[in-house]
């Protein structure tokens, strides 16, 4: 019997392995794909301070450094956001991914790599495709958006189609100017959605659309015009995926029993920006620390993760509230006009307000993680 299976072994997982093995329990990541999120179904693009807590200079992560931000509301306004302090970076998945999943297994977790978890007998039985079981005392859905424990054992998992993210990205080779990523809202591209083109270098970039489900609309389409007009035809791909991200509420409770949910499975994206990585790092990092130290018995319950997420949550709910209003039909272009002129006049009279908000958030966030990685471990 492990002490922890995590199951889903990208950011969250993996986060929530190298915790709870450093903790010193014993436990088990498993995770469908050998090769780690590639091609990389994720734009990519995250804050500094992310990139810090991640050791991307340890493990030399090829990240590009973004100086300006490019705003486009339906081809009728434009904002440029410049980003003095505080940087955004478009950073490499798959090499994140494989340097957090090696640091997991230098901790002691074992990792079933290239095995899919098919069903889960509650409370401690995993069902691997080749047949074989494992059991754990505490399961973490790490999962994404597909959520395949809480399926088993919750009826809120299923989004609804306005709920989810639909996304379609490739990997395209053009001329770009790696300072400026640039963000497209509604049409013609992505109706109640946007696109984007994040920049990897001068020759690379992350180009892709998101856009609320359940729309009839043909992606392949809206994608392959936004990048003919982008690189103004000069452009080649080099892969393409489709992916959906939640655009929902935080799952509540985020427990159930023996199982904690983190990341996507948790619903921890951004609702209006459909950014996760930071959250699904924060939150995994949170559970496995949590997972183990209840396991050693210094701690008397697994819902004290539920409150250390609680200003999280609320956090999400709030983002949820307002995307609501944001997208409704008739308004949507004005919504989102007036949201980014109001942006843009703060951040004039207040230089990277945003940025300086969410960098506080980050900072607290871990804080936490420190908090709870100093609670005593009984002798
Ligand atoms: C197109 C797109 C662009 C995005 N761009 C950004 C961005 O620029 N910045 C940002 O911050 N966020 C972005 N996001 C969101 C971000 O990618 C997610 O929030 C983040 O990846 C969540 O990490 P996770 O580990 O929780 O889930 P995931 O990355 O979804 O990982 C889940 C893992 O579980 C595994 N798994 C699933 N089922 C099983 C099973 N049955 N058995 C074993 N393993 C299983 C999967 O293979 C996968 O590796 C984007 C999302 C999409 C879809």
């Amino acid at each position: 019997m492990f002490d922890i299976i995590v199951v889903g072994g990208n950011i969250a997982g993996a986060s929530a392995t190298i915790n709870a093995a450093k903790a010193g329990v014993n436990v088990a990541l498993i995770e469908k794909n050998r090769e780690p999120i590639f091609p990389p179904r994720c734009g990519e693009a995250t804050e500094e301070i992310t990139a810090e807590i991640l050791n991307l200079d340890k493990i030399g992560c090829l990240k590009n450094r973004i100086k300006q931000i490019k705003i486009n509301v339906s081809g009728k306004k434009e904002y440029n956001f410049k980003i003095k302090k505080h940087g955004i970076f478009i950073i490499d998945r798959n090499s994140v991914e494989k340097y957090l999943l090696k640091n997991a297994e230098q901790n002691g977790a074992e990792l079933f790599i290239g095995r899919r978890v098919i069903n889960f007998n509650p409370p401690n039985e995993i069902v691997l495709d080749n047949k074989t079981t494992l059991k754990g005392k505490i399961i973490i859905d790490a999962t994404g958006i597909s959520c395949q424990i809480g399926k088993k054992i919750r009826n809120d998992i299923e989004l609804k189609p306005s709920d989810v993210g639909v996304c379609i990205q490739s990997r395209v080779e053009g001329i770009f100017n790696s300072d400026i990523m640039k963000m497209w809202y509604g049409k013609p591209y992505a109706p109640f959605g946007y696109s984007w083109l994040f920049p990897k270098n001068e020759k690379l970039a992350n180009i892709g659309i998101g856009v609320p489900g359940g729309q009839k609309l043909d992606l392949s389409n809206l994608l392959e015009k936004y990048i003919k007009d982008e690189t103004k035809g000069k452009f080649k791909v080099l892969n393409t995926f489709r992916s959906c991200v939640p655009a929902s509420k935080p799952l509540e409770p985020l427990t159930t029993d023996n199982i904690i949910f983190v990341g996507d499975a948790a619903r921890f994206a951004n609702p209006i920006f459909e950014n996760g990585i930071n959250n699904a790092v924060f939150s995994g990092s949170v559970a496995g620390t949590i997972a183990a130290k209840f396991i050693k018995g210094d701690l008397s319950k697994l819902t004290i993760y539920e409150e250390l997420m609680k200003n999280k949550v609320k956090r999400l709910n709030k983002a949820y509230y307002y995307k609501n209003r944001l997208t409704t039909e008739k308004k949507y272009f004005n919504s989102y006009r007036r949201f980014f002129s109001l942006i843009y006049s703060l951040n004039k009279l207040f230089p990277n307000i945003l940025q300086n908000q969410y960098v506080k958030i980050v900072k607290n966030d871990k804080k936490i993680l420190d908090s709870i990685q100093e609670i005593k471990t009984k002798g």
